[in-house]
């Protein structure tokens, strides 16, 4: 049966109100799964006025600890309803669930806790100073909620991303909108039946489903959102900077991303093989901070691109529930055909085809969906399109190096600056090199391994601001200095 996905605005589940629906479908069957609202202005004042009212009624006059016991009570929730949650997720990216069960839904849990934690164990300033009238001033400072925040997120790891934005902005006692990507709409209401169930004030997690160009559109540009917090395409995120101009309203931009990966000839190559397998594959290569440029230093180019290439060769292309399935299909047609583009270009550019580079045969069911071979590439100078441009895919190029300097400056040479890893047993070149390149991340001798305290967010066109741990705290409330003369 052909399920419904609905908004959740004010505690309700509601359809539009002009009745528009569009077609969401099971990426490695092409198989439509369902039929999602589409939200327009009505839906988007709507939630607006909802996400106000209740920061004005009890969510607003909470008590931290009842706030922080809520968030506790939301996690238990998506874990008692974990199945649920993984059969969505799965069902809308086409993920295996040997990803989505590790990563995508306890983390989803997770974000609810950590953010609690962190908002809990927030600690305020204060200042003694002397007046010019010989007494003695205290400053204190104080965090108070930013009010409405948009939450616009992708479609990649849908649940995990968007609740990384909604977990800090709840903790600090904003209420939220969501408007998830058109093409993974359902863990995010999924949501709003935990919140209901637990008991969160109606208004406070509403979620407006549509598509970007109308929804996303509508809810950037409206006054009463006090900011935005928004995790997609770096070209979305000018766009979304241009709307928060209006009004002077805060925005946090995680954006697309080049990411490199250096190997260096002292490395240890089991571990460089099998971390790079993971950065480039994992997930379909679609993770922001996943690998697409390599780096090899030149003795040991050849071991390396033969090595990753026989890694390449075993994964298991399959459906979500086959729990042999190594890799899923791309998200959507449109996607597949955007990263197919860009495999025809790197051999027209004059790519050396290591393995890959168009479209598996698949059988019975899975031969309608959005499936793309892993594809390694090399030969290609610094220029050419698959280096400059994120493709979003699984896919690398692998390109050679000679000297330490030679490769910080290859791995700079990139209008992104998000995530970056390096291999090497040598800790001084690692210290060295991480503090030479330009992005927001650096994992040394491994890759993802991720801890919520730290700071998250990318150099350049990778993005503005920095969220996790208590550097969320700055984006989601205002700090107020308060001076009392004794
Ligand atoms: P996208 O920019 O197309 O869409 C992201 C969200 O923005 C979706 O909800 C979409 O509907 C909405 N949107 C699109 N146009 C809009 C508009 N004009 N106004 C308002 N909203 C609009 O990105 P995507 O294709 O969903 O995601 C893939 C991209 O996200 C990649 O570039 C990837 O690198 C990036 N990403 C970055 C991070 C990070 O943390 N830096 C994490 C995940 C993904």
């Amino acid at each position: 049966m052909i399920k419904t996905v609905q908004h959740y605005i004010n505690g309700q589940f509601i359809n539009s109100q002009c009745g528009e629906f569009f077609d969401n479908y099971n990426p490695a069957t092409n198989e439509l799964i369902s039929k999602v609202a589409l939200g327009r202005e009505f839906e988007v004042n709507a939630a607006v006025k909802a996400a106000q009212d209740a920061l004005k009624g009890e969510w607003g006059s909470m008590k931290l600890n009842d706030r922080i016991a809520l968030m506790y009570e939301i996690a238990s929730e998506m874990d008692r309803r974990f199945d649920d949650f993984l059969e969505a997720e799965t069902l809308d990216t086409g993920k295996p669930y040997s990803i989505a069960r590790h990563i995508d839904i306890p983390r989803g849990a997770a974000n609810f806790k950590v953010f609690a934690d962190t908002m809990k164990s927030a600690a305020d300033e204060a200042y003694r100073m002397d007046t010019p009238d010989g007494k003695i001033a205290m400053n204190y400072s104080m965090r108070q909620a930013k009010g409405v925040i948009a939450v616009i997120s992708p479609w990649n790891l849908p649940l995990l991303l968007m609740t990384w934005k909604v977990g800090p902005a709840l903790a600090c006692g904003n209420t939220v909108i969501v408007k998830p990507s058109q093409v993974t709409p359902t863990t995010t209401s999924l949501l709003g039946e935990v919140m209901s169930k637990v008991g969160v004030p109606k208004g406070v997690y509403n979620v407006v489903q549509g598509k970007g160009s109308i929804t996303g559109n509508i809810l950037s540009a409206h006054q009463g959102v006090n900011a935005i917090t928004f995790t997609g395409e770096t070209s979305t995120g000018e766009l979304i900077m241009k709307a928060c101009a209006l009004g002077v309203r805060d925005v946090s931009l995680e954006l697309g991303g080049k990411n490199p990966a250096i190997i260096f000839d002292d490395c240890d190559m089991d571990k460089a093989i099998n971390e790079t397998t993971r950065s480039v594959f994992a997930n379909s290569g679609q993770v922001c901070l996943g690998t697409e440029r390599v780096y090899v230093q030149r003795a040991i180019f050849d071991e390396f691109v033969s090595k990753l290439k026989d890694k390449a060769s075993k994964l298991v292309l399959g459906i979500q529930h086959d729990e042999s399935s190594d890799m899923g299909p791309l998200v959507s047609s449109a996607h597949r055909d955007k990263v197919l583009s860009y495999y025809k270009k790197a051999l027209d550019e004059g790519a050396k085809l290591i393995i890959g580079g168009g479209v598996p045969t698949m059988t019975g069911k899975l031969k309608d969906g959005y499936w793309v071979e892993p594809t390694i590439w090399t030969g290609l100078n610094e220029n050419a399109t698959v280096v400059k441009e994120e493709v979003f895919g699984p896919c690398c190029h692998i390109a050679p190096f000679d000297t330490e300097e030679e490769v910080i400056e290859m791995a700079n040479n990139s209008p992104y600056g998000l995530a970056s890893t390096i291999f090497t047993e040598n800790l001084d070149k690692a210290h060295r090199v991480a503090s030479k390149i330009d992005s927001g991340i650096v994992w040394v001798n491994s890759w993802f391994l991720r801890d919520l305290r730290t700071p998250f967010g990318g150099m350049k066109g990778s993005g503005i601001g920095r969220e996790g741990g208590h550097h969320s705290l700055e984006f989601y409330t205002e700090l107020k200095n308060i001076c009392i003369k004794m």
